[in-house]
């Protein structure tokens, strides 16, 4: 029987990050994990450059059912924190835009320093490992796989979500929290495209690859982003932002005209080109495919300008306003970015990710029921969390 001091399950952000922190505190650390190469996920992230955190990540920008759980780790270990880390290892960046930074290069210069940090700390790393049993007796935890038993006193799971199974993930860290009586909060996909519904699809796929900005609307929360039409449905950053606010059988409010000033524009065009046609005029501000779609919807009938009167404008601004799509559901885990829900917050210390029931157990990363918006917030919590697990575990 091997002996550890700290075992994390996932070499993920959150996994990685906890593990070197630990072991830069003399524990005699490992990580396990199924797949192949460590921080995979990481790699594929933001388009391969990694959106690796987001220099106004706040606890706003997160959901849990206690939205005051992430504040601890987040104060602790800020964006900031891990600036200095990437700028210590002379890796250039940028700010692509609302605070989202990325690598101006490639991902696997964020995961080169993980691996280096690790080499540093002396973390030990075994890939393609299949946990087939994990039991506790006496103080340590018997992690067990094919190959070997292996016993630790603090047992880290930082193995993720649901999302993308092809690239290893399982539900492995949420059927060990209900192993350990620990109760998970329902999961789903998160900042995932939404699915036409039937009817929408014979309408709308014809102009799928048009995107315009809009803002997005669900429960009363408001997205201000790009959207975009695909085969299936709805993508783009406005919808994924959404859809982590969005539940079945919701209806989103789209505002087509978002920051356009449509009333102002028809009034002045009026006055100077008074036989222009409405949809000459409307796709001045619209993508021009998506306007030939509403003329055939009849959200708006074709006539000169001249023709319109305020009433009828003010009509027609509101429907662009306040355009309604009812999604059928979502792309699920295959395309979602994120998983929400999971290990609810009430059973961890928000000081340490440890287990209030559990001793030596922590969990951390997107197994949690924490889950940021799109933009650099997700690692951001992987990193932070990871961090302050790390300081005790
Ligand atoms: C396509 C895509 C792009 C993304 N882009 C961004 C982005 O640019 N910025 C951002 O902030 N967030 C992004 N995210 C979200 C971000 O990747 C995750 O929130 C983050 O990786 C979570 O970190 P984690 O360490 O908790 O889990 P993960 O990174 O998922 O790591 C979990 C690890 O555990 C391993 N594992 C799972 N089950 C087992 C098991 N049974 N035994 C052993 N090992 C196991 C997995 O193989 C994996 O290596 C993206 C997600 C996706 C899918």
């Amino acid at each position: 029987m091997q002996q550890w001091d700290v075992i994390v399950v996932g070499a993920g952000a959150a996994g990685l990050f906890c593990a070197i922190e630990a072991a830069k505190r003399g524990r005699k650390t490992l990580v396990l994990d199924n797949g192949k190469r460590i921080g995979r996920k990481i790699l594929m992230s933001g388009g391969g450059r990694c959106n690796f955190t987001n220099i106004y990540a706040s606890p706003a920008n997160y959901l849990s059912q206690n939205r005051h759980f992430c504040k601890s780790a987040l104060s602790r270990y800020t964006q900031w924190d891990f600036i200095a880390l990437v700028q210590q290892y002379g890796i250039a960046y940028h700010e692509k835009t609302l605070g989202q930074l990325f690598c101006d290069d490639s991902a696997k210069d964020i995961v080169e320093m993980l691996q280096q940090e690790c080499d540093k700390a002396g973390v030990q790393i075994a890939l393609q490992q299949e946990i087939t049993a994990v039991s506790y007796q006496d103080g340590q935890y018997q992690v067990v796989t094919p190959q070997l038993s292996r016993q630790c006193q603090s047992l880290v799971i930082a193995s993720g979500g649901l999302s993308l199974p092809n690239l290893g993930a399982t539900a492995f860290g949420y059927q060990l929290a209900e192993q350990f009586g620990l109760k998970v909060l329902p999961l789903r996909a998160g900042l995932v495209p939404l699915t036409w519904q039937p009817a929408d699809k014979a309408v709308f796929e014809e102009i799928s690859g048009v995107s315009l900005p809009v803002t997005a609307e669900a429960n009363e929360v408001l997205f201000p982003e790009d959207m975009l039409f695909t085969h299936r449905g709805l993508s783009g950053p406005a919808i994924l932002q959404i859809s982590n606010y969005w539940q079945p059988g919701d209806a989103l409010t789209i505002n087509l005209l978002a920051g356009q000033d449509l009333t102002a524009l028809l009034t002045e065009l009026q006055q100077q080109h008074p036989a222009q046609e409405l949809k000459t005029a409307l796709a001045r501000v619209l993508p021009k495919r998506l306007v030939e779609k509403l003329l055939e919807l009849k959200l708006f009938q074709n006539q000169p300008l001249k023709a319109l009167n305020p009433k009828s404008i003010e009509r027609l601004v509101d429907s662009l306003q306040h355009y309604i799509f009812k999604p059928n559901g979502t792309e699920g885990y295959r395309t979602a970015e994120v998983t929400l829900g999971g290990v609810d917050t009430d059973e961890l210390s928000s000081k340490t990710m440890e287990t209030k029931k559990q001793p030596g157990l922590y969990f951390i990363g997107e197994v949690v029921d924490v889950t940021g918006w799109l933009g650099g917030y997700n690692f951001q919590w992987a990193w932070s969390s990871g961090w302050v697990a790390g300081q005790y575990c």
